[in-house]
């Protein structure tokens, strides 16, 4: 493999840059431009050093910048290659410069990820660490720096390495049972059978699962607060968001535009639109309204539907629930204005998460609270659980999922096992697809041209 370079911090004035060079010639083309004081070489330095000294170019001797050079050797450096590390002052004119001489002395600029997608082929990393590298650097919190690391630390590929082993063991029963009858080898046990895969399935569900809370922590819920006129929801919003934002009137169909806002709700973050109703109407800027409302319906994740509960449920409020109900949303009912006493049949709600409260006297939080953490989840949720770092590790988890299950009705189904190990083999494929075992180049140049350089 060749020896490239690459600055691997932000071309921007600061106090220091590092130039960092991999591959086998790394520590010969430092030595071509870096002389160290004292009369020392460049390349009698043992790994896990570092010298003072100056980075000349060679072209004509003079002399760029003071700097240090840390050197590894392979295969104890990040990349697992050797490896020489310059820092220099940091200047944007300096830091180019010393670039220009490693290129002049033979190294290539290196791609985007290189240096981590050299780390993932030499070993020293799985894909899921390589990956969970990145999202440390881009971590914006605690808790998305937390799962960041743990994954960096391999806890994740720990966990799906459990579950592909004992797949692996698996197969290789099924494979003996099948390929050789008449060993008297022990018959495969169906219970056995079966709960090795319900167990694995049952981890990777658990595993999809912590994914879905984990990026809900951490990107927030688009959540729509529909009702008809009146029934309060620009005074939830406010109970919401501790002050007066839209306008309150007694006249119904005030808030006609959609207002967004964020919100804590315990753990979760809100972002929450406050949008009109959804009724039939010949105004033709109302039924804008409405058809703006209904997309923000369709698009959320959340929708929370505001009925006045001291006052029958009428064909406006129940063509609401019908629309959200058919919408396989995850949806909260709020029977508002609990202090004027109940008028509504609970039992027109049936199935759905309701809450009763008083937004006007701000009371009712706590249960809205806990529905809401409850409907996703996040008061089971561990937050030093591993969790995928993105869609594609999620979308090959899903799919061994998908195919643990298809094994596991193949078994249950008492067809041959033949059917069993074919789905169990694309499970584990997958598996080793996360953790780049068995990631295909396409995959691998995908997942590393989302690095930056000199990372
Ligand atoms: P929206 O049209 O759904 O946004 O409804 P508003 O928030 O504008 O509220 C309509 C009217 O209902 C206002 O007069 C509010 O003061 C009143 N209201 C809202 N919530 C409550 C409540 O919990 N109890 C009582 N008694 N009145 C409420």
């Amino acid at each position: 493999m060749s020896t490239v370079c690459a600055v691997s911090t932000p071309l921007a004035e600061g106090g220091l840059a590092v130039i960092r060079i991999s591959g086998e010639d790394a520590v010969a083309a430092a030595e071509r431009i870096f002389v160290p004081f004292g009369g020392k070489r460049v390349s009698d330095m043992p790994g896990y050093t570092c010298t003072y000294g100056r980075v000349i170019d060679p072209a004509d001797g003079s002399v760029v910048d003071d700097a240090m050079l840390t050197v590894f050797r392979a295969p104890h450096s990040y990349t697992g290659e050797d490896t020489a590390e310059i820092s220099c002052h940091g200047g944007v004119y300096i830091t180019k410069r010393i670039l220009r001489l490693c290129l002049a002395a033979g190294c290539q600029q290196a791609d985007r990820g290189e240096f981590t997608k050299r780390a993932f082929i030499n070993g020293k990393l799985s894909m899921t660490q390589a990956e969970a590298v990145m999202d440390m650097i881009s971590a914006r919190g605690e808790l998305s720096l937390r799962s960041a690391r743990l994954t960096r630390e391999g806890r994740l590929f720990k966990r799906i390495d459990a579950v592909k082993d004992r797949l692996v063991t698996l197969l290789g029963e099924l494979a003996a049972w099948v390929d050789y009858p008449e060993e008297d080898l022990p018959a495969v046990e169906e219970g056995a059978l079966k709960a090795t895969l319900a167990d694995a399935a049952g981890e990777l569900e658990r595993l999809v699962r912590d994914y879905d809370c984990g990026m809900v922590l951490r990107r927030g819920i688009d959540t729509v607060i529909a009702g008809k006129p009146n029934v309060g929801k620009s005074t939830l919003m406010n109970m919401l968001l501790g002050y007066e934002r839209s306008i309150v009137t007694e006249a119904a169909g005030t808030t006609r535009d959609v207002i967004e806002e964020t919100v804590k709700l315990g753990e979760l973050e809100l972002k929450l639109s406050d949008t009109a109703g959804i009724r039939e109407t010949d105004d033709r800027i109302e039924q804008l309204g409405v058809s703006l409302a209904k997309k923000r319906l369709d698009e959320c994740a959340l929708i929370i539907a505001v009925f006045d509960t001291s006052s029958p449920l009428d064909s406006e409020d129940r063509e609401l629930l019908n629309y959200v109900r058919g919408l396989d949303k995850r949806l909260i009912v709020v029977l508002n204005k609990s202090d004027l006493g109940n008028a509504v049949d609970e039992k027109e709600f049936a199935g759905i998460k309701t809450v009763g409260i008083s937004a006007k006297n701000g009371e009712g939080l706590e249960a809205l609270t806990a529905a809401a953490s409850e409907l996703f989840g996040i008061s089971s949720y561990d937050a030093d659980t591993t969790i995928f770092a993105n869609e594609r590790q999620k979308r090959c988890a899903e799919s061994a999922l998908e195919k643990l299950r298809a094994a596991l009705a193949a078994a249950e189904l008492g067809e041959t096992l033949d059917a069993v190990t074919v789905m169990t083999d694309a499970a584990v494929s997958e598996l080793m697809e996360l953790t780049g075992e068995r990631a295909t180049e396409a995959v691998v140049e995908e997942v590393f041209s989302r690095f930056c350089v000199g990372k």
